[in-house]
């Protein structure tokens, strides 16, 4: 989608401090970090939040999504001590960008619950 901000990320239209990228999925650094390691994991394909995630080919995505968001959390060398991924999903899930993502947050403790 020509106006969003991650569709032009995952383009290389606008920068990104990118940790990730395949086919599929990329995973770059949050702009303004709540955590000391605060990753955003996207699908290429413009969905707007996981509740549109629907079908086989949705299902597919997610778990893409989920499975690449582990991976990138073993690569920031997370799996020992733990971390969050997060959805957030409309505007009372705390959703400020329009395009699926998954948050990936570590490197301090977590609190619950959350805000
Ligand atoms: P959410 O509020 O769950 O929709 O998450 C959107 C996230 O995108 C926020 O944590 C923002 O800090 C982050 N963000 C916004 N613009 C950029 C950008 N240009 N590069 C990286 N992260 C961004």
């Amino acid at each position: 989608m020509a106006d969003c901000l991650f569709c032009q990320i995952a383009s290389g239209a606008i920068p990104a401090d990118i940790v990730h990228q395949d086919d599929d999925v990329v995973a770059f650094r949050d702009i303004d970090p709540q955590a000391p390691h605060h990753v955003l994991v996207i699908p290429r394909r413009h969905i707007e939040a996981v509740r549109d995630a629907t079908g086989p080919e949705g299902e597919q995505l997610v778990g893409r999504l989920m499975a690449a968001a582990a991976a990138i959390a073993t690569d920031l060398g997370l799996d020992e001590r733990g971390y969050r991924l997060v959805s957030n999903t409309g505007v009372d899930g705390g959703q400020s960008v329009f395009h699926l993502h998954v948050h990936i947050l570590g490197g301090r403790p977590m609190k619950w619950p959350p805000g």
